[in-house]
């Protein structure tokens, strides 16, 4: 180890054992590698085995039908109740199931609706593409005379407050953005973006998926309109977990679901041959939830909402910041550029770097050679690696041990190993 090397390892240590949140890693599964990658999937809570086999053993097994009425009825209004406490919402104003594309055509639709003469949509080239492909679904089958005006990033990481206020006119239906982007890490201030969207009588519909359970969101105190996100991120809810769909209390009797089923229906157990929506924040269901990747989701919510969003806040803030001096220190000399906002208070839990090899690097650090620490983080187009930091599991060291390791790689051509062909699931 050089000194510098030994200062940071010291660091690291004095980090972890300064940490409050520290002991909260052990409710979720130990591993030999290090896991980077809670931003695009979390890690299976302890606890989650025990909820989801009790369910299958005796709700599912014994109790059968029977178990709807005792268990599973409420359980969507349960779950959502504790994500509104992690975003900052009302309980009345989450619904959550079905996916985040599902739930944001149903909003996207909703609100073009509501004022068709309002024939703009503002968005932004950092948002998350399926969005992008929902606005486009929907202007090309139902609102063909309307636009979608999606703002450029000049350097990929950031967009400022002033390029979304100058497209911004009385004709603007809503924007529509990622709250922290996902290749990047910008984090837009949401007040600002609501209160310009207000001023012009636009909504805003907000993707919270890089954002819920890793930083402090508040869509009440920030005047939201509308929101969706996903579970399985930084929420640990799982595979395909249910995802949630936000809609401030006063909006949601003006907005209609475009999907007309029976778990919106007023009475869905009158099977009454004619709809009529709910008149509350379940017009937003459609149909039967899906139990089981439902319940798995609560022992990961629990968990944000034990060890607090602000607190959970702070120390991702103090984790991005120490890896973001790693990488300055170990890894710039080597060829390698920082894409995410050097200012803590303008990006979310994840740091993006890139690097000519982005992509035989990652793979270099998930499958070493034998003897180093396998490494897990992602790899996004064209040659990011997202070094995602979940606070409530990832430690200090573990981020130093990540940069000396792909230091590594870098210094003795490891990567070369490694085809330039992507895999699947990258
Ligand atoms: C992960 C993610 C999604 C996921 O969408 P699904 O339809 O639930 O698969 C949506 N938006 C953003 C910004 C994401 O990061």
């Amino acid at each position: 180890m050089t000194i510098i090397e030994e200062e940071y390892h010291q660091k690291a240590l004095a980090f972890d054992q300064n940490d409050s949140l520290a002991s909260f890693k052990n409710q979720f599964f130990e591993s030999d590698e290090i896991y980077l990658d809670g931003n695009s999937l979390g890690k299976l809570p302890k606890l989650t085995i025990e909820v989801t086999s009790n369910l299958i053993q005796n709700q599912w097994k014994n109790g059968l039908i029977r178990s709807w009425n005792e268990h599973w009825i409420d359980l969507p209004n349960k779950v959502a109740a504790k994500i509104a406490k992690l975003v900052g919402a009302r309980p009345d104003e989450i619904f959550v199931g079905d996916n985040t594309s599902i739930n944001f055509y149903k909003l996207a639709f909703a609100t073009l609706s509501l004022n068709p003469s309002k024939t703009k949509i503002i968005t932004d080239s950092l948002n998350f593409p399926s969005d992008l492909y929902v606005l486009q679904g929907l202007l090309a089958q139902q609102f063909q005379n309307h636009s979608l005006k999606i703002i450029k990033s000049a350097d990929e990481i950031s967009i400022s407050e002033e390029a979304i206020e100058q497209e911004l006119d009385e004709n603007t239906a809503f924007i529509t953005l990622s709250h922290v982007v996902f290749k990047s890490a910008f984090m837009y201030n949401m007040r600002k973006i609501n209160d310009l969207a207000h001023q012009k009588n636009a909504f805003v519909i907000w993707d919270l998926s890089h954002s819920a359970g890793a930083v402090a969101v508040n869509l009440n105190e920030s005047n939201a309109d509308m929101a969706v996100g996903c579970t399985y991120k930084y929420m640990n809810g799982g595979p395909g977990a249910p995802a949630f769909l936000y809609v401030r209390k006063d909006l949601q009797e003006k907005l209609q679901n475009p999907i007309w089923a029976w778990f919106s229906h007023q009475k869905p157990f009158e099977f009454d041959l004619n709809y009529e929506a709910k008149n509350n924040i379940q017009r937003f269901s459609t149909g039967t939830p899906s139990i089981l990747s439902l319940a798995a989701t609560e022992a990961g919510i629990d968990l944000i909402n034990e060890a607090g969003i602000e607190n959970l806040r702070e120390k991702s803030k103090l984790q991005s910041s120490f890896l973001v001096e790693l990488i300055q220190n170990f890894l710039l000399p080597i060829g390698f550029t920082i894409a995410s906002p050097l200012d803590v208070n303008q990006r979310g839990s994840h740091i993006s770097i890139q690097h000519q090899e982005g992509y035989r690097i990652n793979r270099a650090m998930i499958e070493p050679l034998e003897g180093a620490i396998s490494i897990i983080p992602d790899f996004r187009p064209p040659k990011n690696i997202r070094l995602g930091i979940a606070p409530l599991y990832n430690t200090f060291l573990e981020l130093y041990e990540t940069v000396l390791r792909i230091k590594q790689i870098v210094e003795e051509k490891e990567f070369e190993r490694f085809e330039e062909e992507k895999l699947g699931v990258t």
